[in-house]
């Protein structure tokens, strides 16, 4: 393995100020301690393919025990040299526990956060201080100088009561100190489209880096779509039902049309990819190889 230090970390919006696309992952920390081992054959190969960023998310709970969460950004940052965005979700936690947070990753030289509510946890209560993401941002601004980072969803957020509130919403979100948005999964470009369109022609005047998820598995991807909404083209779902019982013809297909979608978005002039690699390397590694002569 090879052994990079950063002097110093850089801030994500430098980045996009930088150059014309971007390519990011999101990995998410392993659950349990016996598959903590494999993160590093996962971030060496994510790392080889040298992306822009790598995000990691951050559990929802009550408790802040998401330890895991900045020891994985660590590693990211002073074992591959990459940069890492730490997500971070406010819903449940109170502002002294967000300081304790936000100092330590100050002190490991973050520079990055996902700024995000959180879903509601069944039995946890939420705690009052925070209720959107945009209280998080506004209050991290005062004292920390994080490049913030927001979340944003082209087929709208599953409590939105419709397109006019969820503008108006993010418009919040970036006058808070949003400087980039990267967007829920999707499968519709046409959908991101129109909604990207709509950010602009609300003043966001910001990257919203549209989220790709290619499918490798039918009931995981059929479980996400009923968590977050996005909408199945007929064009998809028959690659589903064609092919949810052969693993191999799905993770061919699902790549397929994970790559025809990134190119379509690629051709548009957008600013930058964010793949949701669900820690698999192999799908890292087919979605760069498809794309390695494409700019
Ligand atoms: P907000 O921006 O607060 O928006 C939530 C809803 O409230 C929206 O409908 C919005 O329109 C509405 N709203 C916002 N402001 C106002 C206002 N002032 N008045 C009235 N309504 C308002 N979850 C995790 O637990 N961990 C993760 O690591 C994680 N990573 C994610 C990464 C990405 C790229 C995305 C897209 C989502 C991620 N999530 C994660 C899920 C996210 O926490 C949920 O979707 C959550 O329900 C909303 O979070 P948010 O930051 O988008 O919320």
């Amino acid at each position: 393995m090879i052994v990079i230090k950063l002097v110093s970390g850089m801030k994500i919006s430098d980045i996009y100020k930088e150059k014309k696309k971007t390519l990011s992952f999101e990995i998410f920390p392993p659950k349990k301690d016996s598959d903590l081992k494999n993160i590093d054959e996962t971030l060496s190969v994510l790392c080889e393919l040298k992306p822009d960023f790598i995000s990691v998310t951050f559990g929802a709970g009550g408790s802040l025990n998401n330890s895991r969460t900045v020891e994985i950004a660590k590693k990211i940052k002073n074992d591959y040299g990459v940069e890492p965005v730490v997500h971070l979700t406010c819903l449940n936690y109170d502002k002294a526990q967000i300081d304790e947070f936000a100092k330590v990753l100050e002190s490991e030289g973050i520079e990055n956060v996902l700024a995000l509510r959180g879903d509601r946890v069944p039995d946890i209560t939420p705690k009052e201080d925070f209720r959107y993401s945009s209280d998080l941002i506004s209050y991290m601004k005062k004292d920390h100088d994080f490049c913030y980072l927001g979340a944003c969803y082209p087929e709208c957020h599953p409590e939105s009561n419709g397109m006019v509130d969820e503008m108006r919403h993010l418009k919040t979100k970036v006058d808070a100190g949003a400087e980039i948005l990267l967007s829920q999964l999707f499968f519709d470009n046409e959908l991101y489209f129109k909604f990207n369109e709509n950010c602009k022609i609300a003043g966001l005047n910001v990257p919203v880096v549209p989220g790709i998820m290619p499918v490798i598995n039918a009931s995981q991807i059929k479980r996400m779509v009923s968590l977050c909404g996005a909408s199945f083209p007929v064009k998809f779902r028959k690659i589903i039902d064609r092919y949810e019982d052969n693993k191999q013809a799905l993770f061919d297909a699902g790549m397929s049309y994970a790559l025809s979608q990134i190119i379509d978005l690629l051709v548009r002039d957008i600013e930058g990819i964010h793949l949701y690699t669900m820690n698999n390397p192999a799908v890292a590694r087919r979605i760069c190889e498809g794309i390695r002569n494409i700019v």
